[in-house]
């Protein structure tokens, strides 16, 4: 058997996304040397790159082995041509992987991706023995996104909107979203959306749950719910699971056009047992039609908030030893 040394080389991981900035270096097996994580709010997104490449010099520095790539996950898309993040938030406008190269100045390759899809590049590298060739890796945060991996057609170009299953419309008389459509399922299950609905009954002041959670309405978390919804104040419970409904709706629907042998969820909500037995409750009713149907292939992984950061170092990974157009280049370079 052949094997990768992992300590000989680390690659450095970093996601951005609209709850924190993470960053984290790993061996090349995945395992995680060193990790910093910052919430947005303590971010100045206008110097997003100077906020970037002050943090990835940092876990430079610490490396004992030498840094192979840098790989970063980015909400949305990256637009290679213009070097932007293609997305409906303007709170990424400043991001350019050009200026970040420039103040790092370490002649160390820099690849972008979307950041779920690092979390599916992060499981098929780093987790092999427990995940098949394809599979659809759904992340709930946030944002909602579906990266459908399939490991003989890694790279292939994927047209704008492919993943954005968030977009999917769920109520064609819903809540009117920045995207320009109604009833998107993000409405419904995005953290933010659960966090606004919350925060305007809070503030209210008709809940005596949340009240006794939080001092203020910006102390609400998506904690701060999965405990409301324990202790069962109606509301939290009624918007929660209506948000579950539809996105067990969505993957069923998914299931029945797209033959995945397993579908990986990372999903906070889903950590309480609760919420989890309901999701998968309504999925089960989902497959009624179907008879003598045992289970539905859905495998809920553990909420780990660095997931992205991760499967960021895989990324770097993939293109540095596997997709390599030499790959004798490195070890050479090595030796
Ligand atoms: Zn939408």
């Amino acid at each position: 058997v052949i094997a990768l040394s992992p300590e000989s080389a680390c690659v450095i991981g970093i996601e951005i996304n609209m709850e924190q900035l993470c960053l984290v270096r790993t061996s090349l097996n995945g395992q995680i040397e060193e990790t910093i994580r910052v919430p947005l709010r303590q971010i100045d997104r206008s110097n997003i790159n100077e906020e970037i490449a002050k943090r990835i010099k940092d876990l430079a520095k610490n490396a004992h082995s030498r840094l192979l790539g840098i790989g970063i996950g980015v909400p949305g898309h990256h637009d290679q041509q213009n070097d932007r993040i293609i997305t409906n938030n303007p709170a990424w406008n400043a991001f350019r992987k050009a200026e970040i190269e420039r103040l790092l100045d370490l002649n160390v390759p820099i690849y972008i991706e979307n950041n779920i899809e690092c979390m599916a590049y992060g499981r098929y590298l780093f987790q092999p023995q427990a995940t098949p060739d394809e599979f659809i890796l759904l992340h709930v945060g946030p944002g909602v996104y579906c990266s459908f991996f399939d490991a003989a057609m890694i790279g292939r170009k994927k047209s704008d909107y492919f993943g954005e299953i968030g977009h999917s419309v769920i109520d064609i008389n819903g809540t009117l979203y920045e995207c320009g459509k109604r009833g998107c399922l993000q409405t419904y299950i995005a953290h933010n959306w659960l966090l606004q609905r919350a925060s305007i009954y809070y503030a209210h002041g008709s809940s005596s749950v949340l009240l006794s959670l939080a001092k203020t309405k910006e102390d609400l978390s998506i904690q701060t719910l999965i405990e409301a919804y324990r202790l069962h104040d109606p509301y939290v419970r009624t918007i929660l699971e209506d948000g579950l409904d539809r996105l067990a709706i969505t993957i069923s629907n998914l299931l029945i056009v797209n033959d995945a042998s397993r579908i990986f969820m990372n999903s906070e909500v889903l950590q309480e047992p609760l919420l989890q037995h309901y999701f998968l409750e309504k999925m089960h009713e989902q497959f009624r039609f179907i008879l003598n149907f045992e289970s539905v292939p859905v495998e809920i992984l553990n909420f780990r908030s660095d997931r992205g950061a991760q499967g960021a170092c895989a990324l770097a990974l993939y293109e540095r030893l596997i997709n390599h157009s030499d790959p004798d280049a490195f070890f050479c370079e090595q030796a």
